[in-house]
């Protein structure tokens, strides 16, 4: 089939057409095809995904001890029982999404190797022309779709940030940023240092202790950290007693959820109270003698970032057994040993690892255009925080921070279901959000409030983000127990929304 592009005039072999078309076969692209498959069978689609297999951040991170810091009830999908210690690595993350991809003969749907490049809307054709690189020839192909549903994630891929260091190139050992670790990198009896205090080196830390000779945790200031035991006693009891998974599944998501609302409820209320909490829980394993309040208490309030499990308090029990321990301290230079400190202090190391966070990325920074006018996300508003006014028939599935993403996914998953059943209905193609009258003199707002929630890579790409308005549907809470039930009770026909 020859066509004309919406970007140009060529005639260009389309590789093939879909009714959607779901960028990323992570944890969300996987929710988006078991939705399509199982609402719409009669709708064609297909995922692409970059890379040579499933799973998003589960696959493309290889380092040691990579795994989830959020409980897989309610990380996994609902649709899915979970049936394992709640935290789990990476490679239990991606059997579950390998059997959630059989047990719903989702394969088929997937094409690995795709880079979307590009995406232009055509009002004209009413449906998008897609870029893509084939990556395993090189070939440039093109596909086209009715829907976009981008599942692309929140972070570049392409490598993590690493800050500018004075003299960091004189450092004659190896500078690792956790994206770049390979599987095979031999650390034994390497002194090593980590960068960063979030919950990739607090995984970190504690895989390489007792493999490497030494290991420094050096952070700028402290992160609150949430030690426990990976287990749900709910869980195990439910099962001792043949309670079937589904029903255990549901039970244990309902708990978590409760206990996390009620964390978050005491980080606003009380957040003195849930400081100490977290603090005596850090105390319990290192000892009243151990110096916490340098090390382990942060500046800001509770919940203002993503709070670190400690499954089993492994951090602990590795700098207690004296295979890690920690700096808090600022770094005035790189030198070819290793790392002079503000103190004055010299940390030498044969290894360097800078776990120090990601690039936000605004919609996998692929080309957007709309009837030939390119789309600058920061200039949209978006509607319940996954579609953008003025771009037709696309959505972008962006988690939780403080929840587990996937609880987010799936809410997305379903607004997205029942709006093509109203579309249907109504016998449309097109959903375009556009700002009503009575909304067009409304405050715009960042994406997230940097007061509420504020990890560096946010506030380092926080002004390419689309915006939020003040009123519904035009907010992007981060609130689950909000949107648990604003999603299934949207109307689709409260004029934010218009049909063609
Ligand atoms: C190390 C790490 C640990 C995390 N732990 C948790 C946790 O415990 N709990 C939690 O809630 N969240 C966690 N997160 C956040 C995490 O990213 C999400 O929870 C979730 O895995 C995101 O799934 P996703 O499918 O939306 O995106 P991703 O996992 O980012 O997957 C996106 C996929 O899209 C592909 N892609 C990107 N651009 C293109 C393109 N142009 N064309 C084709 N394909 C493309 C990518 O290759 C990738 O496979 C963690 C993040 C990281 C990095």
């Amino acid at each position: 089939m020859s066509v004309a592009t919406a970007s140009s005039s060529v005639k260009t072999e389309i590789a093939g057409h879909f009714d959607v078309l779901v960028v990323g076969a992570g944890i969300s692209g996987i929710d988006a095809a078991y939705h399509l498959k199982k609402d719409f069978p009669e709708k064609s689609f297909t995922v692409l995904e970059t890379q040579g297999s499933f799973g998003g951040t589960w696959e493309f991170h290889k380092y040691p001890g990579i795994r989830s810091d959020s409980d897989l009830y309610t990380f996994g999908y609902k649709w899915k029982p979970w049936v394992d210690a709640p935290i789990a690595s990476a490679p239990e993350i991606l059997k579950y999404l390998n059997e959630a991809i059989d047990e719903n003969a989702l394969r088929e749907h997937l094409r690995f190797q795709h880079q979307v490049k590009s995406a232009s809307w055509s009002s004209e054709d009413k449906q998008w022309y897609l870029t893509v690189e084939q990556l395993e020839t090189g070939e440039e192909i093109f596909f086209t779709c009715g829907f976009l549903w981008m599942c692309q994630g929140y972070y570049k891929f392409d490598g993590g940030y690493v800050p500018d260091w004075k003299g960091k190139e004189t450092f004659k050992g190896d500078l690792i940023h956790p994206m770049e670790w390979k599987e095979d990198y031999d650390y034994a009896d390497k002194e090593v240092i980590v960068i960063g205090s979030g919950a990739a080196a607090a995984t970190i830390v504690p895989a390489m202790a007792g493999i490497a000779k030494h290991v420094t945790m050096l952070q700028r200031s402290p992160t609150y950290f949430s030690p426990g035991r990976n287990k749900n006693e709910l869980a195990d009891t439910l099962r001792d007693l043949d309670v079937p998974d589904e029903w255990t599944h549901e039970i244990v998501r309902r708990q978590v959820l409760k206990e996390g609302a009620t964390i978050t409820k005491l980080a606003f209320e009380q957040p003195e109270m849930l400081k100490e909490q977290l603090l005596n829980g850090v105390k319990s394993f290192l000892g009243e003698d151990y110096d916490v309040a340098k090390h382990f208490t942060p500046t800001y309030e509770p919940w203002r970032q993503r709070l670190a499990f400690v499954p089993d308090g492994d951090l602990f029990k590795g700098i207690n057994a004296g295979d890690a321990s920690m700096c808090t301290d600022n770094i005035e230079s790189f030198n070819e040993n290793g790392i002079l400190l503000q103190s004055g202090k010299q940390l030498d190391a044969d290894i360097i690892v800078s776990a120090t966070g990601f690039k936000l990325c605004v919609l996998g920074d692929i080309e957007f255009s709309v009837d030939g006018k390119a789309v600058d996300f920061s200039k949209t508003t978006t509607y319940r925080g996954c579609m953008f006014s003025d771009v037709p028939n696309m959505a972008w599935v962006f988690g939780y921070f403080r929840a587990s993403w996937t609880l987010r996914a799936d809410l997305i998953s379903e607004l997205l279901c029942r709006m093509f059943g109203h579309m249907k209905e109504k016998g449309s193609t097109v959903v375009t959000p556009a700002l009503r009258e009575e909304d067009k003199n409304m405050a715009s707002l960042p994406w997230i409030d940097p007061d509420n929630f504020n990890p560096g890579y946010m506030q380092r790409g926080l002004h390419k983000m689309p915006k939020q308005g003040d009123r519904e549907p035009w907010i992007f809470t981060q609130d689950y127990d909000l949107e648990k039930t604003e999603f299934p009770a949207a109307n689709p026909d409260d004029g934010s929304l218009l049909y063609t």
